[in-house]
Order: structure tokens, then sequence, then C-alpha cells
């Protein structure tokens, strides 16, 4: 075969992310001819680094969970910080409604991410790296065209019979046969690094804990990493970011000086890398799937990192775009059965948790989330499930949420009135 006459295969999965990776070995262990391109090479920097307990069984299953809790700290929980009166809460993951493991890890991306491509290749997938997909047509025959090119230049055809789309936030098939929409109430940047002499969360058994500082204008993560590494990042107005006409470290150390309980933390930081910035916020595609092909992962949608919960959504996306390619390959009418039920349920819960990152950037909800209950609905346990990733008791939470909101705007307007 010349390297222009395109190669068949049965999946092709565009981006070698959590997302893809999974998809692949999963479809490469029913013994299905996967295909899986990567434009860079692993290991490679991705921010993202915190996972949550949910992630856990889906790590078991792909059968990586040793090799990633050998490169993890391990993370049995969260805790929320503020400056103002409510000052810290956590939430254990031992105590989620229907917890499915009362820990999480948290990795450097760049080795995680290779575990799996690794792994994928390991469970019999064709792993491709420093080629980049330019094209993907849609030819009248039952197959597609893919269009890839390496770092030399060297073009390579594919012609699967499925394709999945895990580019990340690069949303090639958004952009090239959909439609991307932009989350404009929640237009957010980040700046962030790696740093040394940053102490890890106070109390016993809370040093694997993410903190999250809610602070005026954002908030800032903070993820103990191996080798007594912190990564800490603030997010904020994308807004704020562009007028602000200083330097990156000068928005940085300003957000870090405004907030005392971050500036205790951070006095004697020292970063182990420049500050790097992204934007490109809150998106959601309008569809995702359409004939013969289905998105996953930020590929289709990517909310606020708030609860840490991408790489949980991506690789949920990718077991459900897994099971559509496969169920596509047998019959295109199941198939497309799959399809809508999977993009339902990914969007359910795309909705859900941007639905709590509004409540916690509204200070006077902020202010019940940080003084959860469990009597009588067992909220604090519920809220606790969100954060693990665990959507099912998400009702408990909703609930009281939604009644404060009427009372307080029937009262706001009484007041007006
Ligand atoms: P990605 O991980 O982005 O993978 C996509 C891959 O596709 C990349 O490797 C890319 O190189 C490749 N690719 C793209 N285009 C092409 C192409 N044309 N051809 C070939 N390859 C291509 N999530 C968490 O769970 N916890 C966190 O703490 C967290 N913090 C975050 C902080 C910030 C500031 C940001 C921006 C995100 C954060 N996230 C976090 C989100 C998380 O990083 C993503 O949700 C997750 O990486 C999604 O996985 P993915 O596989 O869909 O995409």
């Amino acid at each position: 075969m010349t390297n222009n006459s395109p190669l068949p295969c049965d999946v092709l999965i565009i981006g070698g992310g959590p997302a893809g990776s999974t998809a692949a070995i999963t479809l490469a262990r029913q013994g299905l001819d996967v295909v899986i391109i990567e434009k860079e090479q692993h290991p490679r920097f991705h921010i993202g680094e915190s996972l949550l307990a949910c992630n856990i069984p889906i790590l078991k299953e792909l059968g990586v969970l040793d090799d990633v809790a050998a490169i993890g700290v391990y993370k049995p929980g969260a805790e929320f910080v503020t400056d103002t009166g409510e000052g810290r809460m956590s939430f254990p993951f031992r105590y989620a409604i229907d917890a499915q493991a009362d820990h999480a890890f948290q990795v450097r991306r760049a080795e995680f991410d290779e575990i799996l491509f690794r792994h994928a290749a390991k469970a019999g997938a064709t792993t491709l790296e420093k080629t980049r997909v330019t094209k993907v047509t849609f030819t009248p025959t039952a197959t597609l065209l893919i269009e890839a090119r390496t770092e030399t230049g060297e073009m390579r055809l594919f012609a699967p019979r499925f394709l999945l789309d895990a580019s990340g936030r690069d949303t090639l098939m958004l952009r090239q046969h959909g439609q991307k929409y932009s989350d404009l109430r929640n237009n957010k940047a980040a700046i962030f690094s790696h740093f040394r002499n940053v102490p890890r969360a106070e109390g016993e058994g809370m040093e694997g804990y993410i903190s999250v500082h809610l602070v005026q204008g954002g908030w800032f993560w903070m993820i103990p990493l191996p080798d007594n590494v912190m990564s800490v990042g603030f997010v904020g107005d994308h807004e704020s970011f562009k007028h602000h006409g200083g330097s990156l470290d000068a928005l940085f150390w300003k957000h870090v000086q405004a907030s005392p309980s971050v500036q205790a933390r951070m006095a004697k930081a020292e970063a182990l890398a420049p500050l790097s910035t992204t934007g490109n916020y809150s998106y959601k595609g309008d569809k995702a799937w359409g004939e013969r092909y289905f998105i996953i992962g930020d590929a289709f949608g990517f909310l606020d990192p708030v609860f840490s919960s991408g790489v949980m959504l991506a690789m949920k996306g990718a077991l459900r775009g897994a099971h559509v390619a496969s169920q596509w390959l047998l019959s295109p009418q199941w198939g497309r059965k799959a399809a809508r039920k999977a993009e339902r349920q990914t969007r359910q819960e795309m909705q859900l948790i941007s639905w709590l990152v509004y409540r916690i950037n509204d200070p006077l909800l902020r202010y019940f989330f940080m003084r959860p209950k469990n009597k009588p609905l067992r909220m604090r346990d519920a809220i606790i499930a969100l954060l693990a990733g665990n959507f099912a008791p998400s009702w408990r939470v909703m609930l009281p949420f939604r009644a404060f909101t009427v009372i307080f705007g029937l009262a706001k307007r009484f007041k007006h009135s």
C-alpha cells in the first residue's frame, strides 16, 4: 500500500488525550481495528491535574489504576476556602452518597495521558504521534476520508468506518461540521504554573486535598503534585485579563496579594516554570454526532474547571462514544439510537455542573454551599457526591437551592414594590 491510498480501519480517533485513549482502549479490547492519532508526542504538558473519585472505577476497568496510583498524589477530597466569613469547608469523598471510591489522585497530566495512550497501544490500537488530522471528508460511500500530516509534512490518508473526535479544545469537528456556542456569562481565562514551597492544605489527613480558594474576581486552585510541587492557577474574567495592560506575572501576583488566604500560602512560593495562560472558556457544540461520527470530551464542550470535572466527564463521554461506535458498526440504526442517548446524557451532566458553577459564583448562594447541612436531605453528602463526580443525588442539592432562589427572588420583588 502506498501512503496515498487510504488506510481502512473500523474506528479512527482524533486526539490522544484522556477521552481519545479511553475510547481506543475500550474499542481495541472488543477486537476492533482502531487507529488513534495524536498531533503531539507523549509525554506532553497538559493542564487539568486533579481527578475525581468517579475516575477510579473507570481507571480500574481500563487496567491502569496501579500505574496511575504510582504517579499520583492520593486525594481524599476537596476543600473550599474563602476570605470572607465562611472560612474553610472540606468535602471528604468518603462521605459521598453512593461513594464509588473514597479517594482520587492528582497527577502530572504529561504522565497520566502517556499511561493511557501507551495502554491503548498495548490493548491493540494503532497509535500515531506527531501527526495532525487536518481534514475530515464525508464521502458518498460508507466510509469517511481523513487527512493527516506528520511532523515532516508527509500526508497520510485513512478511511475509517466510524470516527470519534477527541481533539479537545481544538474542537476539530465542531469547527468543520458544526457550531460552537460560547457561554458568555462564564467567559473566563486562567493563569497557572507549578511552584515549590507552597504548603499543602492544613489539617490531619488533609495534605492530599485540592484547595479551591474562592476570591475576589475569581478563584485559585492549589493542587498538590508529587515531589512537593504545587500546581497553582487563577481563574478570572477574560475581559479583566484583556484590559489589565500589565504582564501576566503582575496580574497573577496582584490576585495573590488581594487574597489573605492565598497570600499566606504563596509567601515563599518559587515558580518552577514561567506562568502560562489559557482562554476560550465554557463552550458547547450544537450537535455531538452525525452520520458516522461522534464527538467526545472537550471536543464537544468545556466547563469552568472549578469542580475538577473535565477529565472525568471526558472519560465518561469516551465510554459512551465507544459504545456508539461499536453499535454503529453493527447497525447504523442502533448507532443513531445510542448516539442520541449518549448526547442527551452528556448534555445533562454538563448542565448540572454549569448550574453549580453559577451557584458558587453567586456570593449569597456560595454562603449556603459553604455551610451545607445534612438534615433533612443529606445535602452535604450530596454536594460531596457531585464533587466526587456522581450526579445521581443532585436533586438533594438542587431542591433547596432552587427553593432558596425563589424565596429570595420574591423577597427582593416585595422589597422593591
Ligand atoms: P485533551 O486532554 O485536550 O486531549 C485532546 C488531544 O487531542 C490533545 O492531546 C491534542 O494534542 C490532540 N489533538 C488536538 N487536535 C488534534 C488534531 N487535529 N490531530 C491530532 N491530535 C489532535 N480537568 C480535571 O479533571 N481536573 C482539573 O483540575 C482541571 N483543571 C483544568 C484547568 C484549566 C485551566 C483547564 C483549561 C482545564 C482543566 N481541566 C481539568 C479540564 C481538562 O484538562 C480537560 O477537560 C481534559 O483534558 C479533556 O480531555 P480530552 O481528552 O477531551 O482533551
